[in-house]
């Protein structure tokens, strides 16, 4: 029987202990970093210190939620599974639509082949936004979300009476409690032997409302730390990355949200609103959870199909302030490895301050309750990727979707001199 599975181009190798793979939705490296200098995190200080490896990898653009955990779970850059974002223009229809229909996805996730190919594979997700897109092939395995914990059942999710087995409570949407399931779950599972190969994926409220350092993040932190050391104690290979960083996106002395309102912007440039022929702006940070960011991140692409309007955006929008680049849909395919297909003509990134809004009116910033801190663009594609183990780098520009492949096949393997955890850690 073979001992590695190959998937869209990677061989990896068969899990030999229970493996976990965590995406700690908006996980600022800082965050780590803040937490163990409080020290409210023993575990990862000791990870920190030699006994695990520490890196400093890169996620994927947009730098949202979607594409980064559609990457991590195929190994893979948007250009190849498809996801561009969590939401999406469809030009076939003309419809503004959600990607979390599983119709979106260009290639086979590796929890889908490890199951079909007889490993135990649960994955715990805090939203129900991203169940379908990362348990889409797998088979006699568990997928469930945490806000949907308490309707799970055997035939869709692979559990049921979810609360009662893992004896926790249904945690509300925007709570740090959504996320601390999503442990829970998963450190109860491999206690049961229900899965051999994990993958946890949070939710970024926290990170949202509360910088590196803050009472309320190390107390976050030193959750995840218990659960880090609880997967560990069970002889767990643990690989911890991110999907996004994130920053603050607002004005220093004011805390007002820094926002370009591109559509508004659009519209006064080509002197046509959209009805009248003018140009699109699609954000594809937009979700059904936007409580917290009110919809802002910073990247955004415009379908304008005429090659004048095009020139005349372009040049205007590089133009203003808080604008970082704008880049043609080929050039932004090819810089961000994107589906050309599944972008607008151009793409739009912000400086890492500012955000980018579609119309002032359309954007409801009333439950921005504490001043806007948010991600999307190239200054949120700083990950960690922290492995309980010690073990070597594959290559040098370490991405949030070699995690698998970190966890899979890299562990046990002696460390070289060119990149051991220490060298890494402290460059
Ligand atoms: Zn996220
Ligand atoms: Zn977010």
């Amino acid at each position: 029987m073979s001992t590695t599975i190959s998937v869209n181009g990677r061989d990896y190798r068969k899990p030999q202990r229970p493996t976990v793979v965590i995406c700690m939705d908006g996980c600022e490296p800082a965050y780590l970093q803040a937490a163990v200098a409080a020290g409210v995190a023993p575990h990862i200080a000791a990870l920190l210190a030699g006994q695990g490896s520490y890196f400093r990898a890169e996620g994927v653009m947009p730098s949202f939620t979607n594409p980064n955990n559609l990457s991590i779970v195929t190994g893979t850059p948007p250009a190849v599974h498809g996801i561009c974002g969590n939401f999406l223009y469809d030009q076939a229809t003309g419809q503004e639509v959600l990607m979390n229909d599983p119709k979106w996805l260009r290639a086979p996730s590796l929890l889908a082949a490890f199951s079909q190919a007889g490993t135990k594979v649960a994955i715990v997700t805090s939203k129900d936004k991203l169940r379908r897109l990362l348990g889409h092939g797998v088979k006699n395995g568990i997928c469930f979300s945490a806000e949907h914990a308490d309707k799970a059942n055997l035939a869709e999710h692979g559990i049921e009476n979810a609360l009662e087995f893992f004896g926790m409570p249904l945690a509300n949407v925007y709570s740090a409690e959504l996320s601390e399931f999503v442990f829970a779950a998963g450190v109860k599972l491999v206690e049961a032997k229900r899965a051999e190969l994990l993958y946890l994926s949070t939710t970024d409220y926290v990170q949202h409302k509360h910088a590196p350092g803050t009472p309320e993040a190390n107390s976050f932190y030193a959750m995840l730390d218990r659960y880090l050391a609880a997967l560990d104690k069970l002889g767990c290979i643990v690989a911890l990355t991110a999907d996004h960083g994130m920053n603050a996106k607002h004005d220093p002395l004011t805390g007002q949200p820094q926002v370009i309102y591109l559509q508004d912007l659009a519209d006064e440039l080509l002197g046509r609103t959209l009805e009248a022929g003018g140009a699109r702006v699609i954000l594809p940070i937009t979700d059904p959870y936007v409580v917290h960011h009110g919809a802002l991140g910073s990247f955004a692409t415009i379908y304008v199909s005429d090659a004048k309007d095009r020139e005349r955006l372009s040049r205007g929008i590089a133009a203003t302030p808080g604008v970082m680049e704008v880049l043609g849909r080929s050039e932004a395919a090819e810089r961000f490895e994107l589906a050309a297909d599944r972008i607008g003509d151009l793409v739009v990134v912000s400086e890492q301050s500012w955000t980018l809004g579609t119309s002032e009116h359309r954007h409801d910033l009333s439950g921005l309750t504490v001043p806007l801190r948010s991600h999307g663009g190239t200054t949120e594609l700083g990950v960690p990727l922290l492995i309980n183990k010690v073990c070597k780098a594959p290559h040098l520009r370490l991405r949030n979707f070699d995690a698998f492949f970190m966890a899979l096949n890299q562990v046990d393997v002696a460390p070289t001199a060119s990149i051991t955890a220490k060298t890494v850690t402290h460059a």
